[in-house]
């Protein structure tokens, strides 16, 4: 019977632990899949959280990148997020968050245009004048975002026009300018050329008189045409100058050659006191006609039987100003400011009446700051006018 039951007792040991060993095994690989389990989880929080970092920073990026101006909205009207482009438009600190638009900008047109937004609940737009400090074009876009967590957000962004709007008034005016300056001889030639055959053409003094009235429209057109290609020329980019070193003194002189005529006609003296050995790197073709019209609009405006005298002298190592003056009446202090500008001029009648387009000043502002030069203008009333610019001076080859 001993040995019997030593058996049976043998048996349930070794089956008990039989049992615990198999319970043992399956625990660890419990543990092992929970910890797996685990492992994978916090791995793919870890990605989680790194995406949305990567989502913020992406649109950080993009909001500091953007040219438009960028205001994101709750549900109250208070600023969640502006760009620094925002910031810019407005000149608004970027602590405006938390505010509502109306206290951030001031603007009564954009709270009607949010008011229109929240009831239509779709996007619309306008175009709004923002007048602060620096004034501005502003075209908005704002767009009422539904569906998210947080109800009511509106988005506006906002697009500077201010600079596309001064280029189409300046292209308007410049438009209305030249038909305008078109018009005027071409009246006055159909004018004289229909007086001609009403009978006119009969009185050979009237007729003379006549004739070389509408000569001299005509060569005003011809000039007006050659002065609009040659602006336009400028204005079309950055042309290609044939930069070559050129001795001013001798430049100078071939313009008060090509002028003496007309100084002549006018009793006015020209006096070049260029010195000599002053070389500039200059397209000399250019430069010339910057020298003409200086000139000219000296000998025209300047005193009758005055003195128009040019001169030089080198600033630095790298430019010369050059300088053309005359004795005339001046220019008037609230006229100088605006003396290059295209079409601008003091006495309308005297500059057509001399054969003067408007363009001959815009035309030498063009040239010399194309050279990388300045021009500027000294002109007391009363006590002539002169005009300074500066040329880029050829370098001097070392000893
Ligand atoms: P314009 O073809 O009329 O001469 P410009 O652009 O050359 O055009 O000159 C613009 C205006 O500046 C002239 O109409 C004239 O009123 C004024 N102006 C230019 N140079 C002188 C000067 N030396 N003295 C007085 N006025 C001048």
């Amino acid at each position: 019977m001993e040995p019997l039951f030593t058996l049976l007792v043998g048996f349930s040991t070794a089956g008990l632990v039989w049992l615990w060993w198999r319970q043992r095994r399956a625990n660890a690989a419990l543990r092992r899949q929970l910890d797996q389990a685990r492992a994978r989880q916090e791995a793919s929080e870890a990605s989680r959280q790194a995406a949305v970092a990567e989502a913020l920073a992406q649109r950080a990026t993009l909001l500091h990148g953007m040219a438009e101006g960028v205001a994101l909205l709750d549900g109250e009207g208070r600023i969640q997020l502006v760009n620094p482009a925002f910031e810019r438009l407005f000149g608004v600190p970027s602590d405006v968050v938390g505010r509502t638009l109306l206290e951030a900008v001031r603007s009564h047109e954009l709270d009607e245009l949010i008011r229109q937004v929240r009831t239509a609940g779709h996007v619309s737009s306008a175009e709004i004048e923002w007048p602060g400090p620096e004034p501005r074009s502003l075209q908005v876009n704002a767009t009422s975002i539904a569906g998210g967590r947080t109800p009511g957000l509106i988005l506006l962004v906002f697009h500077d026009q201010t600079r596309l709007k001064q280029l189409e008034s300046t292209r308007k005016e410049f438009v209305a300018n030249v038909s305008h300056e078109l018009r005027t001889p071409l009246s006055l030639i159909k004018g004289y050329v229909e007086t001609l055959l009403d009978g006119a053409k009969d009185d050979p003094a009237l007729a003379q008189r006549f004739l070389q009235t509408i000569a001299k429209h005509t060569d005003r057109l011809t000039y007006l045409i050659e002065d609009l290609l040659t602006i336009s020329r400028l204005e079309s980019g950055p042309t290609p100058l044939n930069l070559q070193p050129t001795g001013l003194r001798d430049l100078v002189e071939r313009t008060v050659d090509d002028l003496a005529q007309r100084a002549a006609e006018r009793q006015v003296s020209l006096t070049n006191q260029i010195p000599a050995g002053l070389v500039v790197r200059v397209d000399a073709d250019r430069v010339q006609q910057v020298l003409f019209n200086l000139v000219d609009n000296a000998i025209k405006y300047g005193r009758p039987g005055g003195h128009v005298t040019l001169g030089a002298r080198a600033l630095d190592s790298a430019w010369v100003e050059v300088s053309v003056h005359d004795d005339g009446p001046g220019i008037p202090a609230e006229a100088r400011h605006r003396i290059f500008e295209r079409f601008y001029r003091v006495d309308k009648n005297r500059s057509r009446d001399q054969g003067g387009t408007g363009l001959g000043l815009a035309i030498v502002k063009h040239i010399v700051q194309n050279h990388g030069g300045e021009v500027r203008l000294e002109s007391e009333s009363g006590r002539g006018a002169t005009f300074h610019f500066t040329l880029p001076r050829e370098p001097t080859p070392p000893e």
